[in-house]
């Protein structure tokens, strides 16, 4: 079997940057590094509650590895890689629109970077492993019921096709941990877990801005130049030579479009990310720091599962697009220093606007099943359809699966038996009726002509709008009935949860419940409607 410690290791990100000189494990600023080393903290009794096959695969592990102690101990911080060269990354960020200063890797600890055959390289990090300097006043540690989140949607967002962290393992410590989970002052103990995530690397936009901020530009420097080089070599004329202000400029481009990128697949999806401080803010525009999130149900703009940004709601979904270029603009200000020159980096902005219009209205199209799309022609065809969901609480998945079974073939068609594949989708039967009936079937009947404009037969149609339209996402519920499970002790939902969100796309009829929309239970209930921070 092969060992962890037998990997190909490397540690870049410690042998290029400068790392925190004192390496007491308390409490502080740390001023003039990008890191400091910092050991996990041993625990109880770690065991495995599932580990992701592709992962395993990806980093050339064995399939039933999970079966030995020692990749357990590993997993939660218990017995160091041999190899590694531990460390939490100072960072900083803006939270809700303020500026933070120092947060860094409260309860993330980076063991190293493995060069992996398929993927280049990957970091691995475990999440929830003790305290380290950026604690602040927290304890380093993450619950079970977080850690099962993080764990079953960053694995089913990559099977989505959206850009994410990935993670590998989810384990229990074997200890408690002291959690308040509503703010009410009702702390109670819950079991303490580790998640190891993985990422070519997890460096955030908050990392350029803590030296920004603190007038450290030579620091600032060697951080962006480390980056590019390491992580965006293609972006150099010559591997060795210095990084000019050109390419600094072309960097933020290419985190805009990836940044574009990302949100238009959350948009696709119906994710919605919750907490999306700068710190939280991937440089390769991957999804990252799975807290708070939840994914719509019913379609509505104005939603966001985080009780702590209730009254604001300013990283709801609707609001997710133009956060995120916010959120670059504060990287663009973070690496002015480097450039000198606002026009560039604003040209460098403009690159998120211009592949966010490219790109979402594509995205539309393909979720309407429309082959030759016209932005112009077009637009008001989606348009109403938006305006048209927000009208009576209607799932987005269901919505759009349903869509994909419409009959666009026959020449007439009665208005039951139009609709029959959306009843499914409405949460309230009585909310489908009247007028939004007939808007709904009137707009039906447009989308019919549309499609038999572009000449694409149905079959073909539904196929093309089932790779893109998921028939099963992480439903809220579905997280926290795998989530009450496990608390029991009972890992069974977690796994078959893993297992059928590998082929979200497919029909899969023996697993047909977990497409269900959310039942009624869940409608209020903590975990599956709201969520808050404490995690
Ligand atoms: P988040 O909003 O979860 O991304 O966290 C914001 C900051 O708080 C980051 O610096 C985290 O590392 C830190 N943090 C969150 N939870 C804990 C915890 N339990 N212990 C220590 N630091 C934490
Ligand atoms: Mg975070």
């Amino acid at each position: 079997m092969t060992r962890l410690a037998e990997l190909v290791w490397d540690d870049s990100f410690t042998r290029e940057l400068p790392g925190d000189e004192d390496t007491a494990n308390r409490v502080r600023q740390v001023h003039g590094a990008a890191y400091s080393r910092v050991m996990p903290t041993p625990t109880e009794a770690p065991t495995l509650v599932s580990a992701s096959t592709e992962m395993l695969e990806m980093l050339g592990l064995d399939a039933d590895i999970g079966d030995d102690e020692w990749f357990v101990r590993e997993m939660t911080g218990n017995s160091v890689i041999a190899g590694t060269d531990p460390h939490a990354m100072c960072y900083g960020g803006h939270q809700f629109g303020n500026w933070a200063g120092q947060l860094g890797d409260g309860r993330a600890i980076t063991l190293g970077e493995v060069l992996t055959e398929s993927d280049g390289r990957q970091t691995l990090q475990l999440k929830g492993a003790g305290p380290t300097p950026y604690s602040r006043t927290a304890d380093g540690l993450a619950v079970l019921r977080s850690s099962i989140r993080e764990f079953l949607c960053s694995e089913a967002m990559h099977h989505l096709g959206v850009p994410t962290t990935r993670a590998l393992t989810v384990a229990l410590t074997g200890d408690k941990v002291m959690r308040d989970m509503f703010y009410d002052g009702r702390p109670a103990l819950e079991r303490g877990a580790v998640v190891c995530r993985v990422a070519p690397s997890f460096i955030r936009f908050g990392n350029f801005e803590i030296f920004a901020a603190r007038g450290d530009i030579d620091n600032l420097r060697r951080l962006a130049d480390y980056t590019i080089r390491t992580h965006f070599p293609e972006l150099l004329d010559s591997p060795a030579g210095p990084v000019s202000k050109d390419v600094y400029v072309d960097w933020l481009a290419e985190v805009a479009r990836t940044t574009a990128d990302m949100i238009v697949h959350w948009q696709r999806v119906g994710f919605v990310h919750g907490v999306m401080n700068t710190d939280n803010m991937s440089i390769h525009g991957l999804t990252i720091d799975y807290g708070p999130y939840g994914w719509l149900e019913d379609y509505d703009p104005g939603w966001t599962p985080n009780t702590t940004d209730a009254s604001m709601k300013r990283y709801r979904f609707g609001a997710q697009p133009h956060i995120a270029s916010w959120n670059l603009e504060r990287l663009a200000n973070a690496v002015y220093p480097l450039v000198e020159e606002v026009e560039p980096l604003q040209d460098a902005l403009n690159s998120y606007v211009t592949r966010f219009n490219e790109r979402w209205p594509q995205m539309m199209a393909d979720k309407l099943g429309i082959v030759d799309f016209d932005p112009e022609s077009d637009q008001s065809l989606i348009e109403g359809l938006l305006e048209l969901l927000v009208r009576a609480e209607t799932d987005m998945t269901l919505f759009f699966r349903g869509l994909a079974d419409v009959d666009t073939a026959s020449a007439t068609i009665a208005d039951d038996e139009l609709v029959a594949p959306l009843v499914e989708a409405y949460y309230v039967a009585d909310q489908f009726s009247g007028d939004h009936r007939a808007n709904t079937v009137a707009w039906l009947r447009r989308y019919r002509e549309r499609i038999a404009a572009g000449g694409q037969a149905d079959p073909a149609r539904r196929r093309a709008m089932n790779s893109v339209n998921p028939k099963f996402v992480l439903r809220n519920y579905l997280a926290q009935l795998a989530i009450d499970d496990a608390d029991q002790g009972d890992f069974g939902l977690t796994n078959e949860l893993l297992d059928v969100l590998r082929n979200p796309y497919d029909e899969q009829p023996e697993h047909e419940r977990f497409a269900a929309k959310r039942p009624d239970w869940a409608r209020t209930r903590p975990g599956c409607s709201m969520l808050s921070c404490s995690s």
